[in-house]
């Protein structure tokens, strides 16, 4: 099993006869009916059965001394050997069926919906504390085009994401990390069913849910992270200076560039002349500031906001 399950992970792996002859009796025959290996495609090769690095080559047909068809490779020892069909047959995993094993395991019905082709399937949804989280297969998330096929996951983290057995990296994922499961750790063959073990299934999803909690500001919980979202948002725009308190500075100090330059020095960052300009435009631009008359208020305004920008500060530490 976990050697399919590497093989899941990788590019292209074929397992020759001799391969298989190592199998336990009978896996291969079991692993072909469950979906999860079928005969290798491309053109008809086989091992070297002489040489100890099991050379691959490109099987030739001939007719031997009796007119019947031989099948032979060439080998740099032995020149000329020969193979019999048997030899050059090939096994690969197939992931299309091993995504259908994996996800009939999880008692879907539904045929696994291929999301990236040979990479990323939509298994089905589970249900998950009153509410349902999506299931999906990943494979070869080490390769280094991972980060597209993982953007297709959602950055939410809610999913729970099934690989071979290659957990990628953090950093693979699109938002927060979504909770990773190993294969290789919970699936097995038990009297001839590709089975998981949902039990510790659940216990590692809920272990990378609080792993990924206390990495992250966001909680799994969408109503808690909307709120916590919404809190954000507001902290930011008070973060921002405020259109009064730029035309207020405006007007005190005679121009923009005067102004922003004010602003910059009370407030301890860089405000742009730019920044003042458009708070201008904004307020309607300034002919229409003229008339009004209550420039005497713009230095308080700004030491206070420099004032609540600091608390805020110390209080987020
Ligand atoms: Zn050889």
């Amino acid at each position: 099993m976990r050697l399919l399950l590497f093989a899941l992970d990788d590019v292209d792996r074929v397992f020759d006869h001799r391969d298989v002859a190592e199998w336990p009796p009978g896996s291969l025959t079991t692993a072909e009916r469950l979906g999860l290996v079928r005969s290798a495609s491309g053109g008809l090769t086989a091992a070297c059965p002489h040489c100890e690095d099991r050379h691959v080559e490109i099987v030739a047909k001939r007719a031997g001394p009796d007119g019947h068809d031989r099948l032979w490779i060439y080998c740099p020892e032995d020149l000329r050997v020969e193979v019999t069909p048997e030899m050059c047959r090939g096994w690969q995993v197939h992931p299309q069926g091993s995504a259908a094993a994996v996800a009939s395991a999880l008692s879907f019905t539904a045929t696994p919906v291929a999301i990236v082709p040979d990479r990323l399937w939509r298994l089905g949804r589970i249900p998950w504390q009153g509410k349902t989280r999506e299931i999906l297969l990943a494979r070869r998330l080490q390769d280094s085009d991972a980060a597209s096929v993982a953007a297709h996951v959602g950055a939410g983290g809610r999913s729970v994401v099934l690989v071979p057995h290659h957990v990628p990296d953090d950093r693979t994922w699109p938002g927060r990390v979504p909770a990773t499961i190993s294969l290789s750790r919970i699936a097995s063959i038990a009297d001839g069913q590709f089975v998981l073990d949902g039990a510790a299934l659940l216990s590692m999803v809920t272990e990378a849910d609080e792993v990924a909690e206390q990495r992250s500001l966001l909680p799994t919980d969408p109503e808690v992270k909307k709120r916590i979202v919404r809190q954000q948002v507001k902290a930011e725009i008070k973060g921002h200076l405020q259109d009064d308190v730029l035309v207020a500075a405006r007007k005190t100090f005679g121009s923009t560039r005067k102004a922003a330059a004010e602003l910059t020095k009370q407030l301890g960052r860089p405000v742009s002349k730019d920044q003042v300009q458009r708070a201008i435009d904004r307020s309607g631009g300034l002919e229409a500031l003229i008339d009004q008359d209550d420039s005497g208020s713009v230095d308080r305004r700004v030491a206070s906001q420099s004032r609540d920008r600091a608390k805020k500060i110390s209080q987020r530490r």
